[in-house]
């Protein structure tokens, strides 16, 4: 862990505006995740939307592994310039954590293609999330469910491409359920898609919840890789040789 650079991106306006809020994430849904990643020994930074450039920058984005991101309210305040200079480093390879209502941010469309566009319901119903591949990196320490008391329901159909893989499968008691834990690689880089998290619910206080966090970005993490040369090329052997079609 040591060594791997990691931001949590949020919007941080509802704990700004909701006394309620505030009480479950007194210092911003983006602390309560930043934490036990800093414990678990990730170097780890925050950035928010009110900051300049939503305090993702080019210097920030350098020192970036995995970017994990939070969102709801205010997707649209988000700079297209901002949202493109986070999509190319995804492309590049960095590591990109989309949580809860990070659905409908511009950068997880972006990435995906397609609406992103679920079924939702705020009645604090409890979730069941199943782990569904249990030989994947980011189910390991899990039980075979995490039980939260009190959610926000998403139900399919989930607007998104077909998986890489799925690794959670929520139920909920009102007879939905959806695919919780999602991975998707967008050229070099690995994305999860990871469903709990709303901010009305000490989700992000969940033991199970934080490894799971904990077990995606080390999973996201850029690895060394092979550097691909493109756009027109020379051989690599003589055509004129091997190949009686080329004089
Ligand atoms: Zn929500």
């Amino acid at each position: 862990m040591a060594g791997i650079k990691v931001t949590v991106w949020n919007e941080f306006l509802h704990e700004k505006s909701s006394a309620a809020v505030r009480q479950i994430y007194p210092n911003g849904i983006h602390e309560a995740i930043a934490a036990p990643l800093r414990a678990a020994g990730y170097e780890v930074r925050t950035a928010t939307l009110a900051e300049p450039t939503h305090g993702l920058t080019e210097d920030v984005l350098d020192h970036t592994d995995v970017l994990l991101w939070w969102g709801h309210v205010a997707h649209g305040e988000v700079q297209d310039a901002v949202v493109e200079a986070v999509v190319k480093r995804v492309w590049q390879g960095m590591g990109l954590i989309v949580l809860h209502s990070g659905h409908f941010s511009k950068v997880f469309r972006r990435l995906m293609g397609t609406s992103c566009d679920l079924k939702w319901r705020e009645a604090g119903e409890h979730e069941r999330l199943w782990v569904v591949n249990p030989a994947h990196p980011i189910a390991t320490g899990i039980s075979e469910t995490i039980e939260l008391p009190h959610e926000e329901m998403y139900g399919e159909h989930f607007d998104i491409p077909t998986p890489d893989e799925l690794v959670f499968v929520s139920w909920f008691p009102g007879g939905e359920v959806f695919r919780s834990g999602c991975t998707f690689v967008r050229g070099n880089g690995k994305i999860f898609y990871f469903r709990p998290g709303h901010e009305t619910y000490p989700t992000y206080h969940n033991t199970a919840i934080q490894q799971v966090l904990q077990n995606a970005v080390q999973w996201a993490r850029p690895v060394e890789g092979p550097n691909f040369q493109r756009g027109n090329v020379k051989p690599l052997e003589s055509l004129h040789e091997k190949n009686d079609f080329v004089k």
